[in-house]
């Protein structure tokens, strides 16, 4: 289930200018130019700075979880059962279930009570942290979600029956789900990466490539695992700033 840290406020890139006993036009042409770069625009049409589009930063803790087939789910918990939702998540029409399964690992540790996320899915996922995966016996990969092909499996224990996956767990990777105004925003199209950058005390934590995920009614959020938001004290952050990744100069990608 995420959490999310609500003590932090989404702090802009737009560069700041002083401007002073200037010509107006030319305080118009500083702000028309300001909120071009701001907007990666090429600026023929620009809205006036009203009505810009502010999003809200979320940034949440995915903890680990499952989604499961419905074939899946009436394995683990009855013929004809369908899940229950319990929670709603920030991203409509998302919920976290009342159900829970057990995962067992290869050499029969397990970790109870992982929750199930619905609705479910084309293909059953577990999504650890790199800590959960350790403590399972399972080197899981750091995939995005859906991408699961040749991934390691697991047993999956519920009350009503077990399913062996034969693939399907990962460490999700680090991602950011974003609405066509936030791409508008901050200046990147979906496939695109950024950057995290986490002020806290003792522990600031730049977190790079995170995956733009874009989709029309999505709302804007960060995913990151238990883990990540343990590095960098996610609850206790003092300053978050969400920016377009530079392209990285080391030809490693
Ligand atoms: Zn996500």
């Amino acid at each position: 289930m995420p959490r999310r840290n609500p003590n932090y406020n989404q702090r802009k890139s737009i560069v700041t200018t002083t401007i002073q006993n200037l010509d107006p036009r030319i305080v118009e042409s500083l702000v028309r130019a300001a909120v071009e770069r701001a907007l990666g625009s090429s600026g023929t049409n620009i809205a006036p700075a009203a009505s810009i589009h502010k999003p809200n930063l979320v940034v949440s803790i995915s903890a680990r979880h499952i989604h499961l087939t419905d074939e899946h789910v009436e394995k683990l918990f009855g013929p004809g059962k369908k899940l229950t939702p319990e929670k709603g998540l920030y991203q409509d029409g998302f919920y976290a279930a009342a159900e829970t399964v057990m995962i067992v690992g290869p050499r029969r540790r397990m970790l109870p009570n992982v929750r199930v996320l619905g609705p479910t899915r084309k293909a059953s996922q577990v999504e650890l942290a790199y800590t959960d995966a350790i403590s399972l016996g399972i080197d899981a990969p750091v995939r995005h979600s859906g991408d699961i092909a040749g991934t390691p499996g697991c047993v999956l224990v519920g009350p009503a029956g077990a399913v062996e996956l034969t693939q399907g767990v990962i460490r999700a990777a680090r991602h950011v789900h974003m609405g066509p105004r936030d791409t508008a925003f901050y200046g990147v199209k979906n496939g695109d990466f950024m950057s995290l950058s986490v002020r806290s005390h003792q522990c600031s934590v730049l977190f790079e490539d995170l995956l733009v995920r874009e989709d029309t009614h999505a709302k804007l959020e960060v995913h990151i695992d238990t883990d990540e938001g343990n590095a960098c004290d996610l609850d206790r952050a003092l300053a978050i700033e969400l920016k377009k990744q530079q392209p990285c100069k080391c030809n490693d990608h």
